[in-house]
């Protein structure tokens, strides 16, 4: 989401005839650009800020822009006081009204439109925003404060901009949401919004991320089966292993139920990869709990899993970790090496099978699976084409292309 929210600030000063530099000493202006989904994200931000103060003091011309969720967090009166050399603050919920603040410091855009560049991905990979916010209240999770309540694009709008996205080159589209399959619009719903998606002309891919494992309908399995353009990959985050912290986390499922989601999505399409999100050490995570986190790396059959420490936060000392820095350590120890050894179970599962892969260059590209895959040669950058997987090294599949 803050990778997306980036690409339209800069757009916005590229109307204004600016262009990126990756050199601070060059820079006529400066967007810190936060998070706060972790203490430790807060914490770099604010030395970020405070590291700018050199660059203002020889730059006094020079406009500084403090956004995102750590702005929203701590307040523009907080940050302007400890920071006086701070232009102007832009909280994660008035995002959108960037422009604005762009207006107050800089003047009104003498261009409109502008085409889309990407900073963060290859060009044929785009970013599309279809909600903001999470109506969700999971006990760890700051974005519902900072971002708000779930606020759903209206499907014009999304369809209007991923076209955009495909005719400047776009070959794959990524819609975007806090939680993304949460979205409907009066009785629309998600499934027919991917289907709307989907009949985009040029459009080789869709992806979708993050999902909620609470917000899938029925109408999704049965397109996700039938739909070969819908990647075969889902990031869909599951936390723990353990009934007792998933309550406690207030995620709304069981560990069956997540289970069973699985099994249903796997039933139409078997070679759908999946990868997740776990967090070791919330408070009063017991051995057990922690047994049950480990024993699901390998039911949930997951690719890859984005595995962090529990973050207590300074301001909600109810919530403060139960356990010692070192227990925490060897648990997340123990559950990265489970997930290592899992991934490459399943990676090596796919050789001698045939991947549809994006090419991005003439030798790298994705899989549907969201694997990297690598060929000698012969791919074409923005094209489609199969790849018999010979070998899979640490995180990629090596092959021939057909
Ligand atoms: S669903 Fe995700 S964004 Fe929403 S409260 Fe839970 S962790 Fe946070």
């Amino acid at each position: 989401m803050n990778e997306a929210d980036s690409e339209n600030i800069a757009a916005a000063f590229r109307r204004r005839g600016y262009e990126l530099t990756d050199e601070i000493k060059k820079a006529d202006a400066v967007v810190v650009n936060t998070c706060t989904v972790r203490q430790r994200a807060e914490d770099k931000a604010i030395s970020q800020i405070g590291r700018l103060r050199v660059w203002k003091e020889k730059r006094p011309e020079g406009k500084l822009f403090v956004v995102g969720c750590a702005a929203q967090k701590l307040g523009g009166k907080a940050i302007k006081n400890r920071f006086p050399f701070v232009d102007e603050v832009v909280g994660a919920k008035a995002i959108e009204a960037f422009e604005d603040s762009l207006i107050n410091q800089l003047g009104p855009s003498p261009e409109t439109e502008t085409a889309h560049q990407n900073l963060f991905r290859s060009p044929q990979t785009a970013y599309v925003t279809i909600m903001r916010g999470c109506s969700l209240k999971c006990s760890y999770c700051i974005v519902p404060a900072v971002r708000g309540p779930a606020v759903f694009l209206s499907a014009d709008a999304i369809l209007k901009d991923a076209a955009a996205k495909i005719k400047a080159g776009a070959k794959e589209i990524v819609l975007l949401g806090q939680t993304v399959n949460a979205w409907r619009q009066d009785k629309t719903t998600f499934s027919e919004l991917l289907e709307k998606a989907l009949a985009l002309p040029g459009l080789q891919r869709l992806r979708f991320m993050s999902p909620h494992p609470v917000y899938f309908e029925d109408d999704f399995t049965a397109l996700l089966a039938r739909e070969k353009k819908l990647a075969r990959y889902m990031h869909l985050p599951v936390q723990s292993g353990s009934d007792r912290i998933l309550k406690l986390m207030r995620r709304g499922y069981t560990r069956a139920q997540y289970l069973a989601l699985l099994a249903r999505l796997r039933a139409g399409a078997p070679d759908l990869a999946v990868s997740t999100d776990f967090i070791v050490g919330y408070p009063g995570e017991t051995e057990e709990d922690f047994q049950d986190t480990l024993k699901l790396v390998e039911e949930g059959r997951f690719t890859m899993a984005y595995c962090f420490k529990y973050s207590p936060r300074s301001d909600r000392p109810e919530m403060a970790a139960t356990l010692g820095e070192p227990e925490i350590e060897a648990r997340l120890g123990k559950l990265l090496a489970a997930v290592k050894t899992n991934s490459r179970v399943i990676l090596n599962e796919r050789i001698g099978k045939i991947e549809e892969v994006l090419f991005e260059t003439e030798t790298y590209g994705r899989a549907s699976g969201n694997f990297a895959v690598r060929v000698k040669a012969g791919g074409t950058p923005g094209k489609m084409a199969g790849v018999l997987v010979e070998k899979a090294d640490k995180n990629t599949l090596n092959g021939k292309l057909l």
